[in-house]
């Protein structure tokens, strides 16, 4: 369960209760998956619940709402204020938060007229993905850059998430990995992909992927690390003789690939650099430092 008796939201401009809050089944949202979205963590540090780039998620979730034409008035600071007192209204330190934008009531096929803010929060318990992860390679591709607003975080985009999941699922793995229109690699249903090879990781350059602010983290500790990246095109078959691989995003963090499409990886996990950069994101979250 998200939310108990108790749980208190963000919704329509009140904190209200979880279980009170109802939105219209007319809601353009509803019916159309026209709504934006964010996925955020908290983490308790010193007795205290801190947002992990919490400016990068709601910068996002403006530029979402943006791109959809939606109106949204709040701006990034606003929203992180609201955020931390839902935090404190429920007493949870490590949390995930999801924020919501909803569209009224409007079965037509236009901008949305009113737009309806919800900030869930829920306590956080275990990791979303399996560690080591089996993947395969999915048959549905990732929603083409010419036909959405890729890099915006909107619901009706999840659709395809969920069609590629559950086939890997059905299929015996754990998680799957589209590719583009191209045939080359763009991401997991709800994560970014990095392999490494000879001592170099490689993701997939933007443009048809959400680019991730766990992925642009992953930059940054290679910066720090002085581990070398590589953002570039590439198949899948590029992966199959890697050293190792590893899904990114603000729920799974830094998950270990198991194998792709049934071929395992070269290196022993503790020997790569993916394991390094593992380490140094949950020091990193804590404000930790790693050395
Ligand atoms: N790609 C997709 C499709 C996602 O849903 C997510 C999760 N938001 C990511 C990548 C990773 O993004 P982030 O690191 O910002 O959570």
């Amino acid at each position: 369960m998200y939310y108990n008796n108790d749980t208190i939201i963000f919704f329509d401009n009140n904190f209200v209760k979880a279980k009170d809050a109802t939105i219209d089944l007319y809601s353009q949202s509803l019916h159309y998956g026209y709504s934006v979205f964010e996925g955020i963590r908290s983490y308790e540090i010193n007795g205290k619940s801190k947002i992990f780039k919490a400016l990068e998620h709601y910068k996002r979730l403006c530029y979402s709402a943006n791109k959809m034409h939606m109106p949204f008035d709040y701006t990034p600071e606003q929203l992180i204020d609201l955020t931390y007192e839902v935090l404190l209204k429920n007493n949870f330190t490590n949390a995930y938060i999801r924020p919501i934008a909803l569209c009224s009531p409007n079965m037509s096929l236009s901008k949305g007229i009113k737009s309806y803010l919800a900030i869930e929060a829920w306590e956080w318990t275990n990791g979303y993905l399996a560690n080591k992860m089996k993947v395969v390679t999915s048959s549905y591709e990732r929603p083409n850059p010419k036909g959405f607003h890729i890099e915006a975080k909107v619901s009706g985009h999840y659709v395809n998430s969920i069609l590629a999941c559950q086939e890997a699922k059905d299929k015996g793995f754990d998680e799957a990995l589209l590719l583009d229109a191209n045939g080359f690699v763009a991401e997991g249903p709800g994560a970014n992909v990095f392999y490494e090879k000879d001592g170099v990781l490689y993701t997939p350059s933007r443009g048809n992927i959400l680019p991730g602010i766990t992925r642009q983290t992953v930059f940054e500790i290679c910066d720090e690390l002085n581990i070398t990246y590589q953002e570039k095109n590439f198949k899948v078959e590029e992966m199959y003789g890697a050293d190792a691989a590893f899904y990114c995003g603000t729920a799974a963090e830094v998950v270990e690939l198991d194998s792709i499409d049934n071929h395992p990886f070269s290196l022993s996990w503790n020997d790569t650099y993916s394991s390094k950069i593992q380490q140094a994101y949950s020091h990193k979250v804590l404000e930790k430092p790693f050395i």
